[in-house]
């Protein structure tokens, strides 16, 4: 693993509307690295704090206490915006609100357009990016004929255009049908393999055991961050917070209550090779 290419220090962030004289504390104090290359999953109840973490790593939102810094430079420096959000891409939940062209590929152009890339490397981009989500021969058309996952991909696509170090993606399957989840999740695998640092801020369960790392968010504060084996043992802390834990560790942890000596599984390939033993 390289070094540390999101780092939160203590970061804190507090929402103020002008009526209201009690600001929301979202954040309170977390502190976090992220390594060059690794796969970061958050987890964490509505309103435990991930949109705003999310938000706070790609400079859409400055700290109100504590800092964030992305490969070196501080979120806070207006300065380096347009470095930061190069560095670290962002995916939304809804796809129709990221796509803003009338045409597949002049979308993904829009990132690289904007960060003044060359019009020969652009096309070269365009190319690359839709072959590697599987939308390139999607190209020429609007994004209104695509499905939810296609819109996603092609989100993505825009994204990696910009060669992101790092993508944080923002509960990118919350509004697809399993088969869109399913395309999403793959593309997500598929970046991380090729060293792209991911973050995925997700409620699926399911989504979190492929990644190498899971932090769970309670209330403004990491309240669990280890292996996902290690996060997802500790079944207790999970339910407090009102989380299930994925299928396959719920199944395993009513098994031992049972009495079966199941060892820590999380992933499916895993229980059913433990269970045809
Ligand atoms: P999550 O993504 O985990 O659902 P959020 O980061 O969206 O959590 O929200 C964390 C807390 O901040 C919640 O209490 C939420 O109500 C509050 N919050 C989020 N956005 C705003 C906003 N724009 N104005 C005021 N409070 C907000």
């Amino acid at each position: 693993m390289g070094k540390d290419i999101i780092v939160l220090d203590a970061l804190t962030y507090e929402y103020r509307k002008e009526d209201e004289e009690q600001p929301v504390k979202a954040l309170d104090g977390v502190s976090l690295s992220v390594a060059e290359g690794s796969f970061t999953a958050v987890l964490g109840k509505n309103g435990s704090g991930k949109s705003t973490l999310a938000k706070n790593i790609n400079a859409l939102l400055l700290p109100s206490g504590g800092a964030v810094y992305v490969d070196g430079f501080n979120t806070a420096d207006e300065a380096h915006v347009w470095e930061i959000r190069q560095r670290a891409g962002m995916v939304f939940q809804n796809p129709d609100n990221q796509l803003v062209s009338a045409i597949v590929e002049d979308d993904v152009a829009f990132g690289p357009e904007n960060l003044g890339v060359a019009t020969e490397e652009i096309k070269l981009r365009i190319e690359r990016s839709l072959k590697s989500v599987g939308m390139y021969e999607f190209r020429k058309k609007g994004p209104h004929m695509l499905s939810g996952g296609q819109k996603q991909r092609v989100a993505i696509a825009g994204v990696i255009a910009m060669r992101p170090k790092c993508v944080i993606f923002d509960e990118p399957t919350a509004m697809l049908d399993p088969k869109g989840r399913e395309e999403v999740m793959d593309v997500i695998r598929m970046l991380h393999g090729e060293g792209v640092t991911i973050v995925l801020i997700t409620h699926f369960m399911e989504e979190a055991v492929h990644a190498d790392r899971v932090v769970i968010l309670d209330d403004g504060r990491v309240a669990l961050d280890g292996t996902p084996e290690e996060v997802f043992l500790e079944m207790e802390a999970i339910r407090e917070m009102a989380l299930d834990a994925p299928l396959v560790v719920e199944l395993a942890d009513r098994l031992r209550r049972r009495g079966w000596d199941v060892p820590p599984v999380i992933k499916m390939e895993e229980m059913v090779e433990y269970l045809c033993r």
